[in-house]
């Protein structure tokens, strides 16, 4: 057992019905501000529609006030929502969204003091054929995860997939941001990478019954690299500028798979 596999946290049956509750929670709210995504809709008006649905449903948005080290200020809204070349951790604004755009929204909450998490990329209109396939491709590596998630099984061969998945497609798989455990905390052990390489091996694991993992594939469509938008160190773009797509969700492994916890 690798030092990685020690510090997870299996759920009990009880702890998953509870991430149920929570996951299909966010799965609401991502429909609710999907219908918001056209020419003119804000991210902000995204933002404030979210924060509302979350609190009357007696939870707490996981994103809001998070402190991060590097950044100004603690982030300042209640969803995640990244604009074409943003990568993730975008701040919602004002900005009017425009066809052709496309936005990832990331959603978490806490409800009854379990978490749950997740992210899709919203097409705003029509858009060009290389960011439809853009976005095919991201939801279709979350997709290969969720197939090929099973007990026994090292999460490094079902990465590995993931990036084939992508790299094949002449995209790019982010490094430098990764899937997480979940459960009373929103960042969990272990850590739960798109991709996997010699570096990886140590922390590598295996996929056991009661495991609960965000897994988040961020896809490119140039080169894989990012960095930081500006000088608040929050929002997160590629560094060629191209743009870029993040589907995830959060899963439970099941004796003979997984469970969708953020599904519709
Ligand atoms: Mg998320």
């Amino acid at each position: 057992m690798s030092v990685a596999t020690s510090k997870i946290v299996l759920k009990s049956p009880r702890e998953i019905e509870l991430m149920r509750a929570a996951g299909g929670l966010v799965a609401s709210v991502h429909r609710e501000i999907a219908q918001l995504a056209k020419p003119g809709s804000t991210t902000a008006e995204m933002n404030e529609l979210a924060g509302q649905l979350i609190r009357d449903a007696g939870a707490t948005p996981l994103f809001l006030g998070v402190r991060n080290p590097q950044a100004r200020f603690p982030f300042p809204a209640c969803v995640c929502a990244s604009v074409n070349d943003e990568v993730v951790h975008g701040i919602p604004d004002d900005r009017p969204l425009r066809e052709g755009d496309v936005v990832s929204i990331d959603i978490g909450v806490r409800l009854n003091g379990y978490c749950g998490d997740a992210a899709r990329t919203l097409a705003i209109g029509s858009v060009s054929s290389r960011v439809q396939r853009l976005l095919d491709v991201t939801r279709e590596a979350l997709d290969v995860a969720i197939e090929e998630m099973r007990p026994q099984r090292r999460w490094s061969e079902v990465a590995t997939l993931m990036q084939r998945c992508v790299e094949r497609r002449g995209f790019g798989v982010v490094r430098e941001f990764v899937g997480h455990g979940i459960g009373v905390e929103m960042h969990e052990e272990p850590k739960v990478p798109n991709y996997f390489d010699r570096a990886l091996r140590k922390s590598d694991f295996e996929l056991l019954p009661g495991m609960t993992l965000a897994v988040e594939p961020m896809v490119t469509v140039g080169r894989p690299d990012v960095e930081f938008k500006n000088a608040d160190r929050w929002t997160v773009v590629t560094k060629d500028r191209s743009w870029a797509a993040h589907f995830e969700h959060s899963l439970a492994v099941t004796e003979n798979g997984v469970e969708i916890l953020t599904g519709d």
